[in-house]
C-alpha cells in the first residue's frame, strides 16, 4: 500500500527530506517520476494538493526496499501520514516498484 497525508498536515516539511523515493512534495509543486530515482521519465505532473504536502502513490513504496518502517510516518509530528486505502499493494509489489524506480526493472502501474 502507499501512505497518504491528511488535511492535518502543518507543512513543516520534515517528511520530504526522509523519503528515499522522493515521493513527497510540497503543496502546489509539480512532480516527476525522475525526481530522486534512476528513471528518465521527466514529464512534469500537476500537484495532487495545493495547500499541503502530498505523496505520489506511484512513487511511494512504504519505504520497502530501504527501511523497516515508513519514514514519513515516524517523523511526522502530527501523525498525519497514514495508510492510503485507495492504493493497497502487497509487499512484493512494493518491492517491484522500488526496483522499477531505482534499478530499472519495468513494471506496469
Ligand atoms: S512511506 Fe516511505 S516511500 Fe512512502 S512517502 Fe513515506 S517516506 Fe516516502
Ligand atoms: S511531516 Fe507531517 S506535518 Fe510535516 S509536512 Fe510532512 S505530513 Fe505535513
Amino acid at each position: 500500500m502507499s501512505i497518504k497525508i491528511t488535511d492535518e498536515c502543518i507543512n513543516c516539511g520534515a517528511c520530504e527530506l526522509e523519503c528515499p523515493n522522493h515521493a513527497i512534495y510540497e503543496g502546489g509543486k509539480k512532480w516527476r517520476i525522475s525526481d530522486g530515482t534512476s528513471k528518465k521519465i521527466t514529464k512534469c505532473k500537476n500537484p495532487i494538493k495545493k495547500d499541503i504536502y502530498f505523496i505520489v502513490s506511484e512513487k511511494c513504496t512504504e519505504c520497502v526496499g530501504f527501511y523497516e518502517e515508513p519514514q514519513c510516518v515516524i517523523i511526522c509530528p502530527v501523525n498525519c501520514c497514514i495508510v492510503d486505502d485507495n492504493h493497497l499493494e502487497s509487499k512484493e509489489d512494493l518491492l517491484k516498484k522500488k526496483k522499477f524506480l531505482h534499478d530499472g526493472i519495468p513494471i506496469k502501474f
